[in-house]
């Protein structure tokens, strides 16, 4: 076997990897990757509530400061006791002008190491469950309800999450997504106000502020039950109801 045969033969095994990946996912069908429009025209019309009804507006050099502003001020806050035990803040990843955007609890170890969200094993499902969709990590924006890894990956207390969240508010408020996609009770919790069970709450969208949000599991829980393929068919579920959406 010469080297462009090895080479094949090496791709077409990533990919027959892959194929399994997402048919254990329970993904019955392949999309063409999502192509983002590079700058997404202004329609006042279709945009949802603003969070704060007092929403930027200024040029495009402007916003990106601001952003850039928010994610400097979230790298160096010490609001809350968890700057102490923190390696570095996490303030979340991808296209602040994506349209879909992925809502977490806290940074765990290998994000609190790495500085990035969703990269430990968790993170390297929603990784495939994003590609499942048709996007790329740096098209859709991944973020948590607190950005410091609270001690032992404990569940952040509401103290810290109100301490916290005004900076999720004012990344929604900015980037303004059609969707938001709540992994996991926390992210669910705050933005949907439910103390309802993720079972119950799974499936269905919610509203936040105008916002349609699809809650659905964390893939940490994916991660705990990788034998159990009723859960990851309910992740994809959810998934293909978001990408209806998105298409609609
Ligand atoms: S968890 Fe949030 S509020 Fe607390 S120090 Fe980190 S960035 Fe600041």
């Amino acid at each position: 076997m010469n080297e462009k045969e090895k080479f094949d033969k090496l791709k077409l095994e990533e990919l027959r990897t892959q194929l399994e990946f997402f048919r254990q996912l329970g993904v019955d069908f392949l999309v063409e990757p999502h192509r983002q429009p590079a700058e997404r025209p202004i329609d006042n019309s279709s945009r949802p509530e603003l969070i704060s009804g007092e929403h930027f507006q200024g040029s495009e050099g402007d916003q990106q400061a601001e952003w850039d502003r928010l994610i400097q001020k979230i790298l160096n806050c010490r609001f809350c006791p968890l700057f102490k035990t923190r390696t570095q803040a996490v303030p979340g990843e991808g296209n602040w002008k994506a349209q879909l955007m992925f809502v977490g609890e806290a940074p765990g170890r290998d994000e609190d190491f790495q500085g990035r969200p969703f990269v430990g094993r968790a993170g390297q499902l929603l990784t495939k469950i994003i590609q499942s969709m048709g996007f790329s990590r740096e098209e859709v924006y991944i973020a948590n309800v607190i950005k410091c890894r609270p001690p032992e990956n404990r569940t952040p207390r509401p103290d810290e999450i109100k301490a916290c969240s005004h900076f999720l508010l004012k990344q929604i408020e900015m980037i303004r997504p059609r969707v938001i996609v709540t992994l996991g009770k926390v992210a669910t919790e705050f933005l949907l106000q439910s103390s309802r069970s993720m079972s119950e709450l799974r499936g269905h969208f919610g509203e936040f502020q105008g916002i349609p949000v699809m809650p659905t599991f964390h893939p940490a829980y994916l991660v705990r039950n990788e034998r159990n393929k009723q859960i990851r068919k309910m992740v994809w579920e959810d998934m293909k109801q978001v990408m209806k959406l998105l298409k609609s």
